[in-house]
């Protein structure tokens, strides 16, 4: 999570420490009336500590660091401010200063005589800063200890689940998102088919063919068209040497989501050989005509990347995408006569180019991935180089 703009940390901070401070001294009404604060102070707040005016000078003049390490340094001697500590620590944690996050929870919870409620709520802000640390061990433990608290637990497990999905392991994060189900707070059931998935790939490298069957077709009740199963299942046929069998479900998985056609295109025409080349991509341009310009444009890039562009069922396509695009139609007007060198070029571009974003949070990647490794969103990777050059 990127760090707040630094104005947005400094309205945040002081609107709490101003919440603080008048509710300390009663200040609410005075303080609309406007003056600096020092005049107010020097005014009305005698008793006021002057660490606390040095801290909003420090923030005043943009010094968050050093006005923070006043604030805490004021709270740790004050017994009475928990929900402070707990919005301070939850903001130390988002701008990434984990270390005090830690400090101020692990202050928290050495108290005598905290109450229960606050005793799990520090648990569980102590598992996210350990959890934003990357210390996952920890993380793990503590979440697991705050989800037997029945108030906490949908939060907690939410928690875990993201930690095992960051672990990769995959029985562990179904077995939570169970859980999260049996408290109706699970996320869509996509999100299983995909662990289910996880766990078919793995059955599959380790050749338990049977034991990933059974996966898959527990994925496909979860999630159905599921284009990832069915391009397990393609493999798994390939594997087997059916070919005709992998084909079909190969291109199946292909209409389920065309995504994956630039990274799929080429085991496709694998599997049909030379012989059946020409008439599958006849095939595929027709379907993608139907399907819509995006199709085509879709299928034209990816048989460019795969240094198909010299392929006949393609001219024509290839004619009508460079042509109805603006940018495109420059490039393939002046090569006019030499088209395939123009597309070959293009599909050199094409190869280096970033050719995905995740729709979640714009990262952009040169694979397609399932799992968005920035975001950890699942099945949010769109074709980039698309929307780039359109
Ligand atoms: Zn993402």
């Amino acid at each position: 999570m990127p760090d707040l703009p630094l104005l947005a940390w400094l309205l945040i901070l002081s609107a709490l420490v101003l919440g603080i401070l008048a509710g300390h001294f009663g200040w609410g009404r005075r303080w609309t009336r406007g003056g600096s604060l020092r005049g107010v102070g020097a005014r009305s707040f005698g008793k006021l500590h002057p660490d606390y005016l040095t801290g909003l000078d420090y923030l005043v003049t943009e010094q968050p660091d050093r006005a923070l390490d006043m604030f805490l340094k004021l709270m740790d001697a004050s017994a009475d401010t928990i929900e402070t500590h707990f919005a301070l620590g939850a903001l130390y944690r988002r701008r990434g200063e984990v270390e005090r996050a830690i400090r101020i929870h692990q202050n928290l919870l050495a108290r005598d005589g905290l109450a229960p409620e606050h005793r799990e709520q520090a648990l569980l802000a102590l598992a996210q800063d350990y959890l934003r640390a990357g210390v996952l061990d920890r993380a793990e433990g503590l979440f697991q200890k705050v989800a037997e608290t029945p108030r906490l637990r949908a939060s907690a497990l939410a928690a875990l689940r993201g930690v095992y999905e960051r672990q990769h392991e995959w029985q562990q994060a179904l077995d939570t998102y169970r859980q999260l189900a049996r408290i109706k707070a699970a996320p869509p059931r996509l999100v299983a088919a995909h662990y289910l998935c996880e766990l078919a790939a793995l059955e599959l490298e380790r050749g338990a063919i049977d034991a990933a069957r059974t996966l898959l077709r527990q994925a496909r009740r979860e999630a159905a068209p599921f284009a990832r199963a069915t391009l397990l299942r393609a493999q798994i046929a390939d594997r087997q040497n059916d070919r005709e069998l992998a084909i079909r479900l190969l291109r199946s998985a292909l209409h389920e989501c065309p995504e994956l056609l630039a990274e799929e295109l080429p085991h496709l025409l694998a599997l049909a050989g030379s012989e059946q080349r020409d008439a599958l991509l006849a095939e595929l341009v027709a379907q993608a005509r139907e399907r819509g310009a995006g199709d085509l444009k879709r299928l034209v890039f990816a048989a460019i990347a795969a240094d198909l562009s010299g392929a006949a069922p393609l001219r024509d396509a290839l004619e009508s995408v460079f042509t109805q695009d603006a940018t495109l139609n420059a490039l393939w007007q002046e090569g006019r006569g030499n088209e395939e060198r123009v597309a070959r070029e293009l599909g050199a571009l094409l190869n280096h180019a970033e050719r995905y974003r995740c729709a979640e949070c714009g990262f952009a990647a040169r694979s397609f991935y399932w799992h968005c490794p920035a975001c950890q969103s699942w099945q949010t990777f769109e074709s980039y180089a698309l929307v780039k050059l359109r």
